[in-house]
C-alpha cells in the first residue's frame, strides 16, 4: 500500500499534520507506537486560552486560569486578571479529540503501531518505514514521511537531523484527587527545595482534580525529579499545605527537548514537528499550541507538495514559516531561562517581586515568550519599574 504521507506518531503534533494533510486530501496513514492515543499522558497540559479557541480545540477539554502564583523559598506573589487567559487540558481528552478529527479528515490511524526504521531510495524518490504492530513486521511506501514521535524524534536522528538533544527538561507528576480546589490558580513554585534547576507546579484540571509536577533541567542537575515530588507531596511544602485531601490517583513522566528548534527540519520527503523539531516555549517548556498549529501547517504543505513528489525545495515553506515565527521568541526565552537556571534561593525571592511589578498584559507576553523586539525595546528602555527593565532587556 503506497501512501502520500506517513506520518510517525500520535501526539498533538502528528495528530494535527495527519488531520490537515487528509483533509487537503491526502491519502494519510498515522502510526502510534502505544496501545491508544494519550494512552501515557506525559504533559502537564498548560496552554492558552487564544490560541485553543483559534485552534478550534472547543472548551469543554480546558480548565480556565485567572491567578497566576509564584512561590520562592521566603517569597509569595499573584498576579490576578478579570479574564482567563491561561488554561490546562484535560489532556487525553483533548488529544482523542484530535485524534477523533483526524480520524474524520480520512487518515488512517494504527495504534500499536511502532515505527523501527527508515529507508531511502533517493534515485527513485521512495520512502519506506518499517512498522512493527501486534502481529507483524512490514515496509509502508509513502511520499512524505513526517517525523512527530517526540522526544524520540525516530526518523530525525535515524537520517541525521539530530544526535542526542544535549539539553532536556525531564518532568515527573501526579494527576490527584483533592477536595474542593480554587481552579482558578496555577503555582509555580521555584528555588532550590522544589528544583535544582527547574520548577514544580500546580496546575487545577477540576475542582477535584489537580496536577502536581516536578521539572528539572538536564545537564544543569542530576537531580531526580521523582524524589523531589515525592517529597514535596510527603512534607506537603507550600502551596500543598493549602490542599485537602491529596491522593495520587496517576503518575505521569516525561522528557523534553531544551536546546530551541532543531537546524534544519525538512529535507526530500521528509519533514519534522513538534517536540521532534525542537518547537516549545523554553520558560514553560510548553510546546502544545506549537505542536498543533505547526503540525496543521506541516500537513499543509505536505499535501501541497504531493505533485512534486514531496521535494524539499517544496517543503521548505513549512521549515521557513515555522522558524519566522518561532525563532527569535525560542531564542530570547532561552536567555531568560539561562538567567533562571543561574538563580539562588536570594534571588529567586527579589525576582517574584519583578514579576509582581509586571502589568498582567506584559505578564502574558512574557511568559508566553511574545517578545515582539520593539515592545521589549521600549520596557527595557523606560518601564516605570527600574527592577524590570533589566528583565525585558535581557529579550532584546
Ligand atoms: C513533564 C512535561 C510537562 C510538560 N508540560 C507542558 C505544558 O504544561 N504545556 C505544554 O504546552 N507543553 C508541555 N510539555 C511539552 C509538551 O508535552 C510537548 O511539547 C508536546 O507533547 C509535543 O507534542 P508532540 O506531538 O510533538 O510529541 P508527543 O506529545 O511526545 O507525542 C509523540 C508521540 O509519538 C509516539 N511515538 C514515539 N516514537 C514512536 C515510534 N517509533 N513509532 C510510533 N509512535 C511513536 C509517542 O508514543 C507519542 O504518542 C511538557 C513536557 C513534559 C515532558
Amino acid at each position: 500500500m503506497k501512501y502520500d504521507v506517513a506520518v510517525v506518531g500520535g501526539g498533538p503534533a502528528g495528530l494535527s499534520a495527519a488531520q490537515a494533510a487528509a483533509k487537503a486530501g491526502c491519502k494519510v496513514v498515522l502510526f502510534e507506537r502505544e496501545d491508544s492515543i494519550a494512552q501515557y499522558v506525559r504533559t502537564s497540559g498548560v496552554t492558552w486560552i487564544s490560541d485553543m479557541r483559534e485552534l478550534g480545540i472547543p472548551q469543554e477539554y480546558y480548565n480556565p486560569i485567572r491567578n497566576y502564583s509564584f512561590i520562592s523559598p521566603h517569597n509569595e506573589v499573584t498576579l490576578t486578571s478579570e479574564r482567563a487567559d491561561c488554561c490546562v487540558l484535560d489532556v487525553r481528552r483533548a488529544y482523542q479529540y484530535l485524534g477523533t478529527i483526524a480520524a474524520a479528515a480520512g487518515a488512517e490511524i494504527r495504534v500499536r503501531s511502532n515505527v523501527i526504521n527508515i529507508e531511502l531510495n533517493p534515485s527513485a524518490g521512495e520512502r519506506y518505514i518499517r512498522i512493527k504492530s501486534l502481529s507483524e513486521e512490514k515496509d509502508v511506501q509513502s511520499t512524505i514521511v513526517i517525523d512527530a514521535s517526540g522526544f524520540r524524534a525516530e526518523i530525525g536522528r535515524k537520517l541525521g537531523f539530530l544526535s542526542a538533544w544535549s539539553r532536556y527538561g525531564a518532568g515527573a507528576e501526579y494527576e490527584c484527587y483533592c477536595d474542593d480546589l480554587d481552579t482558578e490558580t496555577w503555582y509555580l513554585m521555584v528555588g532550590s527545595m522544589y528544583s535544582a534547576a527547574g520548577y514544580a507546579w500546580v496546575f487545577p484540571v477540576n475542582k477535584n482534580r489537580i496536577r502536581i509536577g516536578v521539572g528539572v533541567g538536564r545537564p544543569d542537575t542530576v537531580e531526580d525529579p521523582i524524589k523531589k515530588l515525592n517529597h514535596l507531596i510527603k512534607n506537603r511544602l507550600r502551596p500543598l499545605d493549602r490542599i485537602k485531601n491529596i491522593q495520587t490517583l496517576e503518575f505521569h513522566y516525561g522528557l523534553i527537548p531544551n536546546q530551541g528548534l532543531v537546524k534544519s527540519f525538512v529535507d526530500d520527503g521528509i519533514m519534522l514537528v513538534g517536540d521532534s523539531a525542537g518547537f516549545s516555549n523554553p520558560l514553560l517548556l510548553e510546546g502544545i499550541r506549537f505542536a498543533i498549529r505547526f503540525g496543521r501547517l506541516a500537513g499543509e504543505v505536505a499535501a501541497t507538495s504531493i505533485p512534486f513528489n514531496g521535494s524539499r525545495e517544496h517543503l521548505m515553506k513549512y521549515e521557513t514559516t515555522c522558524k519566522r515565527i518561532l525563532s527569535s521568541k525560542v531564542s530570547s526565552a532561552l536567555k531568560v531561562q539561562s538567567r533562571w537556571l543561574k538563580l539562588s534561593d536570594n534571588e529567586w525571592d527579589q525576582e517574584l517581586d519583578i514579576i509582581s511589578d509586571l502589568r498582567m498584559d506584559e505578564f502574558l507576553d512574557f511568559i508566553r515568550a511574545d517578545f515582539s523586539r520593539s515592545k521589549m525595546l521600549r520596557l527595557g528602555l523606560s518601564h516605570p519599574k527600574l527592577m524590570v527593565r533589566s528583565l525585558f532587556r535581557l529579550v532584546t
